[in-house]
């Protein structure tokens, strides 16, 4: 019935291969709408849209379409010295869809691909501008987030701060500056939402004013750290952060790679602070999950600077895959779904929902921290009985199995469970996820743990 990892030629990505020696790897076979199809026929019900990327359902007929009509004309061609319909209009829509001052689409094949390109970009810029001629320090460093997640490849791990990802690699990542996570369950009881992200920001404006003349920018995901465990924080927060830029005149990133294209309520996080930033960085939901394509977006300032008759002041970044037609049709065809199927103001339904389910769910002894933003929602598994962070990380793996077993996809990071569901969910379907995940919970906390913190650490880690 499965495949076991020993008999496949297959080395997992985030996993460590041990652990499927004792839980074999689940095999999907066909997927529609809301749900996977296991080799044994069981739908699942994809409860993490298949790693954030999924927006409007799997085998959507529209973006299907759009591709074979695609691929009945080219499949891939260059994007250096030559263009296409389809990348030319998925150009377009994004600038349309953004505020005005991004007006620019440079697209890459993957987030952190994505991210490396916004980094590059902010850093040549600084350099090619005239300040840096007049005999200031050069600039040619970033400030990221405590908690904050950018993607794996070197450049964007040296942004990321999730230490078991990137503390095998150290000695090839480089030194950035880390502010701390403005993260809303980390408030003491008695401080306000306001004084809290408050004594956050000053701490961030501290290490701006220190450094000012060599900081190229600051990267942050917007409202949700998604890999940290979907820790929340809310639009003044950007607020601010864009005020601060200006004022000491810094590029902000967005990373809107997990959060954009509605997972927020709003298109792009960045609308409910009302900011425009300097990068926009797109991918994940750019192409509704169906392929690898990235973009980031920024401004005519920007754009200008390496526009010069010197080759090598030109932005000298490329992947072979840049700008591939078929995954510019899925996004096409994904935005055009965003128009007709109304797909934000539908939503809202469903993020209501959502707000009473997890105000139900918040009531059971074993869940805290409930949050939620937009169509992201999430808790903490909690043992009020006191055991420790390895027993509630492991009882969330074991939550996890047993809601496969039961027809529905989550994937604890450590205790912190969340759901991302596409967009195509039903009002039945989101109870079914929730009295899944109530059934788990209670399993779960029912079995015994093994209590060797040194095993688990090593074997029972829930990778994001
Ligand atoms: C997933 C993710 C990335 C990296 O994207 P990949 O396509 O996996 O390289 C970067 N930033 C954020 C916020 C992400 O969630």
């Amino acid at each position: 019935m499965h495949a076991s990892a020993r008999t496949s030629a297959l080395w997992h990505p985030c996993t460590q291969m041990y652990q499927h020696d004792a839980n074999p790897v689940p095999r999907i076979t066909r997927a529609k709408g809301a749900y996977l199809y296991l080799d044994n026929g069981q739908p699942v019900l994809d409860g993490i849209s298949s790693w954030w990327v999924n927006l409007h359902g799997h085998s959507h007929p529209a973006i299907n379409a759009a591709i074979t009509d695609q691929l009945q004309q080219f499949e891939q061609v260059i994007l250096a010295g030559f263009t296409h319909s389809p990348i030319e209009q998925l150009a377009a829509k994004l600038v349309d869809a953004t505020p005005a001052p991004l007006t620019r689409c440079f697209f890459a094949d993957s987030g952190s691909a994505a991210v490396e390109v916004a980094l590059k970009m902010s850093l040549q810029f600084w350099h090619q501008t005239t300040e840096q001629q007049s005999g200031k320090p050069e600039r040619n460093t970033f400030i990221s987030l405590e908690n904050g997640y950018h993607g794996e490849t070197l450049g964007s791990l040296s942004v990321t701060d999730i230490p078991l990802f990137s503390s095998q690699y150290r000695p090839l990542l480089i030194q950035h500056l880390r502010a701390p996570t403005p993260d809303l369950s980390l408030k003491e009881h008695d401080q306000s939402d306001e004084d809290f992200l408050l004594q956050r920001f000053v701490q961030l404006k501290i290490l701006v004013e220190e450094n000012q003349q060599r900081i190229c920018a600051i990267i942050v995901e917007p409202l949700v750290q998604g890999a940290a465990g979907m820790k929340m924080y809310p639009p003044v927060y950007l607020s601010w952060l864009r005020q601060l830029c200006d004022e000491y005149q810094i590029h902000l990133i967005l990373d809107e790679i997990a959060v954009g294209f509605g997972r927020t309520g709003t298109l792009f996080a960045h609308e409910q602070a009302g900011i425009c930033p300097d990068f926009l960085c797109l991918s994940k939901g750019l192409t509704a999950g169906y392929l690898p394509m990235s973009c980031v977006m920024t401004t005519d300032e920007v754009y200008q600077v390496f526009y010069s008759p010197d080759v090598a002041k030109g932005f000298l970044h490329s992947h072979s895959f840049t700008g591939n037609p078929l995954a510019a049709r899925a996004a096409l065809a994904s935005l055009a779904i965003f128009e007709q199927e109304n797909t934000l103001q539908k939503n809202q339904q469903h993020i209501q929902q959502f707000k009473h389910k997890l105000a139900e769910l918040g009531k059971h002894p074993n869940v805290a921290n409930c949050r939620q933003t937009g169509m992201i929602a999430a808790f903490d598994l909690v043992q009020p009985d006191g055991l420790s962070y390895p027993a509630t990380q492991q009882r969330a793996r074991l939550m996890a199995q047993y809601a496969l077993q039961h027809g529905l996809l989550i994937r604890p990071i450590g205790n912190h469970v969340y759901f991302i569901p596409p967009y195509c969910i039903t009002a039945d379907e989101i109870n079914q996820m929730f009295e899944i995940t109530i059934h788990a919970i209670n399993w779960a906390i029912s079995q015994p743990v093994a209590t060797g913190t040194h095993h688990m650490l090593h074997s029972g880690l829930n990778l994001p």
